[in-house]
């Protein structure tokens, strides 16, 4: 199972002690998912939060890519069918067609930067429809490769 988890600070509203929340994004059953569980390091009052599909809150992603860098996924070698492309942009991000289509468009050239879940999620759908691609760390062109 791929996936990636992170901690947020902030202060508990029942003992003003530190509350971690931590954040969780991953892989499963052919979904991508997100989830949280929060503590008081102090009171040890907390929460979990059911874990949800598709792209997590923005402060979610913010100490995923904080906490472990982006990631990049760039097709590779010529795109068999743009349209399939385009069709797992649709379907992964519920985006309309235009920003599917420069979406797609960074896939095709620089690549596209998101969390590690996110494009490994993108990477499995794209393959089952028959679009090599490939997913590095975004440490630049000489960033070191992730391992399968
Ligand atoms: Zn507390």
């Amino acid at each position: 199972m791929t996936g990636q988890t992170a901690k947020i600070e902030s202060r508990c509203d029942g003992c003003g002690g530190t509350l971690v929340r931590q954040v969780n994004q991953f892989i499963d059953r052919g979904q991508l998912w997100w989830d949280a569980e929060a503590s008081c390091t102090s009171c040890g009052d907390g929460w979990w939060e059911h874990p949800d599909s598709g792209k997590p809150p923005k402060e979610v992603r913010s100490a995923l890519l904080a906490a472990h860098g982006p990631s990049r996924l760039r097709v590779v070698g010529p795109v068999p069918n743009l349209v399939s492309v385009l069709k797992v942009l649709r379907e992964v991000w519920e985006v309309p067609l235009p920003q599917a289509r420069e979406l797609a468009d960074e896939l095709t050239h620089a690549g596209l930067v998101g969390t590690l879940a996110e494009m490994e999620f993108l990477h499995t759908r794209l393959r089952s429809r028959g679009v090599a691609a490939e997913v590095r760390s975004d440490a630049g062109p000489e960033g070191e490769r992730i391992p399968p």
